[in-house]
């Protein structure tokens, strides 16, 4: 099943020309800090608690839980780590494999490789950049067999132990079939909602529809402690067993004894100051993207060869991070002629991520179907969507784009 990448390196670019007279710069996804961050941060350092025990740390749990609506919440040192000790508490085991994304940023699949086991990469849906759940169901249940209780990859031998989908872009999966499945052949489900906080899936908050929600809150999602994440579950036992992995699993806070191999993954107070400030404001950063998606659709919808993003009928995106797709021959530039453009006149855009079946980093994973996510990766360009992002400045950006158009 080892698939042919149909993707080659491109050829780096040569810097574009400085414009005679730069205007302001405008940023892909800044955050927006004009809260409680400043006050709360002297608050952190005035109590002397700075490291991963402290109010804040408690406080910022509890803000996600609430907002959420989860039963537990485990504030953590990074998105990835989330994932880490998300995978390691469902039960992934080195040698295993687990279905994730392709079409995502690499982080899910490098946390599967650091448990030894081995990503199954699926492609995504062409419409939403979702993964593909029609593959997920194909795979399991024509290409898996049923052993002592397992599901197991015929091909590999290998057992397939975790469905790890991530909702990219702020968009949630078609998470319904995709639970069907995993229920049926007893496979945990780890979202990886990193992009994705805010968004709602047939009204149910992402992150909380699977058996552990992974969140992310480095400085360009949607809220930022500077960097962090966040691991929420229903389950109890996950729930304790993530919180003493993540610090050294010690059994005893005098004696310094630990009972397994454990990671120093904690959150540290300092962050969650940051953190809570940011998640006072959720509801509003999110309400700003959604307004940001409706202006940037109404405006770039006509230009000839751009097609904006859309929602999903059981979707209510969070918006994370705004990207249209260009039809080159009638757009008359390639995604990459127009990120140029673009930067030269002062406006920060980015193309999706490398398929990681085309990754150097997991040369040799296997991949279900991946056209569909090459050909997005060729054709999408992603636009400023700052939380803060003035219309003004997107008008700049609207304008630049359609002006672009040569039709
Ligand atoms: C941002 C992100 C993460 C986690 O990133 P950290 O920098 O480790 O917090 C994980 N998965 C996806 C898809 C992401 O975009």
């Amino acid at each position: 099943m080892p698939v042919e990448c149909g993707l080659k390196e491109s050829a780096p670019q040569p810097a574009p020309l400085p414009a005679p007279e730069q205007p302001r710069r405008i940023p892909l996804c800044a955050p927006e800090l004009s809260g409680n961050e400043a006050h709360y941060l002297n608050e952190a350092i005035a109590s002397g608690w700075v490291s991963y025990l402290g109010p804040f740390v408690d406080r910022f749990e509890a803000s996600l839980k609430n907002y959420l609506g989860s039963a537990h919440a485990l504030a953590v040192a990074s998105g990835t780590a989330a994932l880490h000790l998300a995978l390691r508490v469902a039960g992934v085991r080195a040698g295993d494999e687990v279905l994730v994304s392709t079409m995502t940023f690499i982080a899910p699949a490098n946390a599967i490789s650091y448990l030894g086991a081995h990503p199954l990469f699926v492609d995504c849906e062409a419409r939403y950049a979702q993964i593909d759940v029609a593959r997920i169901v194909e795979f399991l249940e024509r290409d898996c067999v049923r052993r002592d209780g397992q599901t197991v990859n015929r091909q590999t031998g290998r057992r397939v132990s975790a469905i790890l989908p991530v909702h990219v872009l702020g968009h949630p999966v078609d998470m319904d079939p995709l639970l069907a499945v995993a229920a049926k052949h007893a496979l945990p489900v780890i979202e990886d909602a990193t992009e994705a906080l805010g968004a709602r899936y047939r009204g149910r908050a992402v992150g909380t529809l699977g058996d552990i929600g992974c969140f992310s809150f480095n400085g360009n999602k949607l809220i930022t402690a500077g960097g962090g994440g966040m691991l929420v579950t229903e389950n109890a036992a996950f729930a304790q067993r993530a919180r003493h992995l993540s610090t050294q699993a010690k059994t005893d806070p005098i004696e310094y004894t630990h009972d397994e191999v454990g990671y120093n993954y904690r959150l540290t107070n300092i962050q969650a100051a940051v953190g809570l400030a940011q998640a006072e404001r959720l509801a509003e950063f999110v309400a700003a993207k959604r307004a940001i998606a409706a202006r940037y659709a109404g405006g770039l919808q006509s230009v000839p060869g751009v097609s904006v993003m859309t929602e999903a009928p059981w979707a209510e995106s969070a918006f994370w991070m705004y990207t249209i797709t260009l039809d080159p021959a009638r757009f008359g530039l390639d995604r990459r002629q127009l990120h140029q453009r673009l930067s030269g006149q002062g406006i920060d855009t980015r193309p999706l991520w490398q398929p990681l079946h085309c990754s150097k980093a997991h040369a040799g994973a296997a991949c279900l179907g991946g056209k569909a996510a090459e050909r997005l990766y060729e054709t999408s360009l992603s636009l400023p969507c700052s939380v803060g992002l003035q219309p003004s400045d997107q008008d700049r950006v609207m304008a630049a784009v359609a002006g672009i158009c040569p039709a």
